[in-house]
């Protein structure tokens, strides 16, 4: 079957994952809820902008700052400069998000809590917890990369946010 839109990079409108290649992406629907963070995104021919750049101008006010690198990111980093930074969301009970702990990002999710009546009172038991610590300088790296331009969790670090919107943009042009 061929695509609805050949070529077209699709990326999800709240966490920015890449939509194409998740599990079951179809170009001929007119919705995907994105499998990372539950977005519902609309796949149509108005939400197809040239390039990240267009998209970032329309929707971010862009900061025209100088580039940073990489290194200076992992030293701010290392110096706690992001330190408490977070963004957080919900889902049908399950809430998943990032935070940034001591200098270490760390991606999270928990499941639903549960609830039930043992003849006296009602217990509640939390949901599962999983956290994915990004420890080296390599996972470090990828998670500026992947998650920098989160607007929730670096809006006050426009720095952060211009690296990974270039990486994105590197990336397309490498394709
Ligand atoms: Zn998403």
């Amino acid at each position: 079957m061929s695509e609805r839109f050949p070529d077209i990079d699709w990326w999800c409108d709240r966490c920015k994952a890449y939509l194409n290649s998740q599990i079951g992406f179809d170009d001929h629907r007119y919705t995907w809820k994105c499998t990372e963070c539950g977005h519902k995104n609309s796949i149509s021919r108005d939400n197809i902008y040239k390039s990240h750049e267009d998209y970032w101008h329309q929707n971010n006010e862009s900061t025209g700052g100088k580039l940073m690198g990489i290194m200076d990111l992992l030293k701010q980093l290392a110096d706690g400069v992001y330190d408490g930074e977070r963004t957080d969301s919900e889902m049908n009970g399950v809430s998943s998000g990032f935070y940034i702990d001591k200098g270490t990002p760390v991606k999270y999710r928990e499941g639903k809590s549960t609830k039930f009546f043992d003849g006296k009172e009602n217990i509640r038991t939390p949901g599962k917890r999983t956290e994915e610590r990004f420890v080296t300088d390599e996972e470090k790296t990828t998670f500026f990369q992947s998650y920098g331009f989160i607007r929730d969790m670096f809006g006050d670090h426009p720095e952060v946010l211009d690296y990974s919107r270039q990486y994105y943009e590197d990336k397309k042009k490498n394709k």
